[in-house]
């Protein structure tokens, strides 16, 4: 059961193509990372995913929700904003910049969405979050401040409150990227656990070794397509196209 189908993605700025035709199919329970050098649309595609970019061209569906479509003329055609507020709501997302809002407590955070978005009784609100903490190993930290937390510790409450919306999927954007080396085993730890409940995860990353422990498929981008996709032994092991094997001597 596919819980995402992208079909065909294109998408450019200004006159620069940046995805030239990207599909993807993410199976329940599956783990999918996504690799490839800066600039080569990974994140352009996740956040076309959720529209936070719209595209030009292509078909989004999720979990039996028609996100957009081409018309007749290949052109994108949305949604309402209330279907996609509904499936975007079934999309957790997580960036590499944690992006907390900096005046509330950590708590606040998490149960910020849930009242508002799903009108949530605040008392279970409350207590969802503080399971949610108590998941990411920050239970001692419900009152605290994010300027007051590590690098690790803020990624794992950004985490925290993606899961507060109870998604379908979770989307991660290079999670470590921004975090001293020695922060990112505490973030990558949280994420293992996610996928050993079967969260469905698609994962931008450049932990090769987090790829390969956790990644059932690795999908190798470069200048907007997908070059080389595949089992993730066989494409970190064993790559089959050059750009692919040129990439990974750079990054292992
Ligand atoms: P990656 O995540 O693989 O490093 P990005 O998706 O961030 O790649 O960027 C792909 C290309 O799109 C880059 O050339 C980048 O400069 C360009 N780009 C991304 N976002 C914008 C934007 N909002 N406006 C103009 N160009 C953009
Ligand atoms: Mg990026």
């Amino acid at each position: 059961m596919y819980i995402l189908q992208a079909q065909d993605i294109y998408k450019k700025f200004n006159s620069t193509e940046v995805l030239k035709g990207i599909s993807l199919q993410v199976e329940k329970g599956e783990v999918i990372a996504i690799i490839g050098p800066s600039g080569s649309g990974k994140s352009t595609f996740l956040r076309c995913l959720n529209r936070l970019e719209t595209i030009d061209r292509g078909r989004i569906e999720i979990q039996g929700g028609i996100m957009v479509e081409n018309d007749a003329g290949g052109r994108a055609v949305y949604s309402s904003e209330k279907d996609i507020a509904r499936m975007r709501q079934k999309m957790g997302m997580v960036f590499q910049s944690f992006n907390l809002f900096p005046h509330m407590s950590v708590l606040e955070n998490l149960m910020l969405a849930p009242l508002l978005v799903n009108k949530a009784d605040p008392d279970q609100a409350r207590e969802t979050a503080l399971a949610l903490l108590n998941k990411v190993g920050l239970e001692n930290n419900a009152n605290s401040y994010p300027f007051e937390l590590s690098g690790g510790m803020q990624q794992r409450v950004a985490i925290a409150r993606a899961l507060a919306l109870n998604p379908d999927i979770m989307c991660f954007d290079e999670p470590t990227s921004a975090l001293d080396p020695e922060l990112t085993g505490e973030v990558l730890q949280v994420m293992k656990d996610l996928a050993m409940e079967h969260m469905t995860m698609v994962v931008v990353t450049h932990e090769i070794g987090f790829a390969r422990e956790v990644a059932q498929r690795v999908i190798f981008m470069d200048e907007g397509l997908i070059v080389e996709e595949g089992k993730a032994e066989e494409v970190l092991l064993n790559p089959c196209q050059e750009r692919t094997r040129n990439f990974l001597s750079k990054v292992l």
